[in-house]
C-alpha cells in the first residue's frame, strides 16, 4: 500500500505500522493496536497530517512526540494534545520549534528522498498554539490493545528525547535520538558526556529489537548503532574523533562531525552512528538549555 497526497507519502513497514514522510523527508509512524493507534511524531505541520491519518485508520488516534523540534511537532497543533517528555515542553514553545516560517522552510528546503508534489505556502502551515501536553517518562507503556509501546528516555539530541520500543515486533522507533547524523549543535541538546549515559541506558534494550526506524533516514538501522554511538562518544571525549569542521545549518555556529562521511552521508568507518557536536558542549551537565536561560545555540 502506498498512499500519498501533495504533502505526505505513506508506506507500510508491516501490517499494522505505517510510515509517513513529510515533504522534507521527516518521518512519523502510525502504529495500530486492536483498540487505538499511536501517531509517533507529527512531521512539520505543512498540510493536514490529521486528515491524512484519518484515511489510514478507523481507530482513535493519540499522539506521542519524540522531541520538540520543528520537523516533528507539527501535527500536535492539529490534535491539540500529545504525550511528550516534560523536559521538552519549554522547547516546544520557542520560535525555533513551533514558528510557522521555520517549519515551512524545513519542508520546502530540505533534501528529501520523497518526491515533492508541491511547494508549501504559509496558508498550508498548521498554526502553533498552546496544547495539552501529557507527561511520559522512561519506563511508561502505551497500551494500544494487543500491542504495547515502551518509552525509553534518551536525553541528548534534546533533553526530552524519547524513543519507543515494540518488543513483540522487535522494532525501536528512535526519531532523532540516535542515527547516522545525530545532531548536538541544536537548541536544547545535552553535552556528549550526558548523551553517553543515555546511550548506555539504551544499550540495556539492545537485545530487544532487530530494526531501528529513525526520524529521517529512509532505511532502518540495526542494534549495532548503539555500540557505534558509544565508541564515538568515547572518541569525542578523548579528543580522538575525526573532528571534521563544518557549520550548523540553523545556528551558523562551528560544529564538528565526529566521523568522516562517506557515501550517502554514512560514516566512512563502516558503522551506523555519527555525531555532530560543539566543542564547548562535550563535558559536564549543563542543565536544560532552554529553561536555564543559557544561549539556545552555541
Ligand atoms: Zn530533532
Amino acid at each position: 500500500m502506498n498512499i500519498r497526497n501533495k504533502f505526505f507519502a505513506a508506506d507500510k513497514i508491516n501490517d499494522h505500522v505505517t510510515r509517513i514522510s513529510g515533504m522534507g523527508g521527516e518521518k512519523a509512524f502510525l502504529i495500530e493496536g486492536k483498540e487505538r493507534a499511536c501517531l509517533f511524531d507529527g512531521c512539520s505541520g505543512v498540510g493536514s497530517l490529521k486528515a491524512f491519518v484519518r484515511e489510514l485508520t478507523e481507530l482513535p488516534v493519540f499522539m506521542v512526540l519524540s522531541h520538540a523540534h520543528p520537523d516533528h511537532c507539527g501535527a500536535a497543533f492539529e490534535y491539540g494534545a500529545c504525550f511528550m517528555h516534560p523536559d521538552d515542553i519549554g522547547l516546544l514553545y520557542t520560535e525555533f520549534a513551533s514558528g510557522a516560517e521555520g517549519r515551512l522552510g524545513y519542508d520546502n528546503n530540505s533534501w528529501s528522498e520523497v518526491e515533492k508534489l508541491t511547494t508549501g505556502t504559509m496558508a498550508d502551515v498548521v498554526p502553533a498554539h498552546a496544547i495539552k501536553t501529557y507527561p511520559c517518562y522512561d519506563g511508561d507503556v502505551f497500551d494500544l490493545g494487543g500491542r504495547r509501546l515502551e518509552v525509553i528516555a534518551v536525553p541528548g539530541h534534546t533533553r526530552g528525547s524519547i524513543v519507543l520500543l515494540d518488543r513483540e515486533d522487535r522494532i525501536l522507533y528512535s526519531a532523532d535520538a540516535i542515527n547516522p547524523n545525530t545532531l548536538f549543535g541544536m537548541i536544547g541538546s545535552t553535552t556528549i558526556e550526558e548523551y553517553r549515559e543515555s546511550v548506555l541506558h539504551l544499550k540495556e534494550f539492545q537485545g530487544d529489537f532487530d530494526l531501528m526506524y529513525g526520524g529521517h533516514n529512509p532505511d532502518p538501522q540495526t542494534p549495532k548503532i548503539i555500540d557505534d554511538a558509544l565508541m564515538l562518544c568515547d572518541r569525542i571525549m578523548a579528543g580522538e574523533d575525526d573532528q571534521i569542521e563544518t557549520v550548523d545549518m540553523i545556528s551558523k555556529k562551528k560544529v564538528y562531525v565526529a566521523a568522516k562521511r562517506g557515501e550517502n552521508f554514512m560514516p566512512e568507518y563502516g558503522g551506523e552512528s555519527n555525531i555532530v557536536y560543539q566543542k564547548d558542549r562535550v563535558f559536564g551537565k549543563k542543565g536544560n538549555a532552554v529553561l536555564s536561560g543559557e544561549p539556545f545555540i552555541g
